[in-house]
């Protein structure tokens, strides 16, 4: 596991690398961004994915077998535990989770364009831990549930500060102690 440490401190928001983040810049097939942030009993994670390597195809869902593709991908990833796992200590529960896939307009003018161009998945948990002092570590299931995904590289953010991890199959969790 590669720790690398930042020396800026961003609380009360998500790391400005993620913010900058468009749905039109090229992004990396195989890798993916999760930023994790901790406040007090607050728990985000994001989760920042090439479409190719979660549903498995970036240009607007045509087929029917597409667009079922689509909300089955949505769905799954709804279910946190297909993307990451928690310390059960924690006793952190979800409270809300939002995916969203961007949509490509029909009507758009440069509409030939936008179908080459690559669409990202961005997906967001919001949770309240009872106990956030045992997020010892953070295990991420989503190489097993979309085997596209080869490498991950995730911020994590608390009063202390932010820190850096790679995650891979082989090296699937942080260790955040
Ligand atoms: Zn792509």
């Amino acid at each position: 596991m590669q720790k690398v440490m930042v020396t800026s401190i961003i609380l009360g928001s998500f790391p400005a690398a993620a913010q900058e983040h468009s749905h039109h810049e090229a992004h990396v097939h195989g890798h993916s961004t999760v930023n994790i942030a901790v406040e007090k009993q607050k728990l985000h994670v994001e989760l920042l994915s090439p479409g190719a390597d979660i549903v498995g195809f970036e240009h607007q869902a045509h087929s029917l077998e597409e667009k079922q593709k689509l909300s089955d991908t949505i769905h799954r990833l709804k279910q946190f535990e297909t993307v990451f796992l928690l310390p059960d200590d924690a006793q952190c529960s979800l409270d809300h989770a939002h995916i969203e896939i961007p949509e490509k307009k029909k009507s758009d003018a440069n509409h030939a364009s936008e179908e080459r161009s690559h669409s990202s998945i961005h997906a967001h948990y919001g949770f309240d831990c009872a106990k956030p002092e045992k997020l010892n570590a953070i295990e991420f299931s989503i190489f097993e549930h979309f085997s596209n995904v080869r490498e991950l590289e995730v911020q994590y953010v608390n009063e202390h500060g932010s820190t850096l991890f790679d995650a891979n199959p082989k090296d699937p969790a942080i260790n955040l102690k």
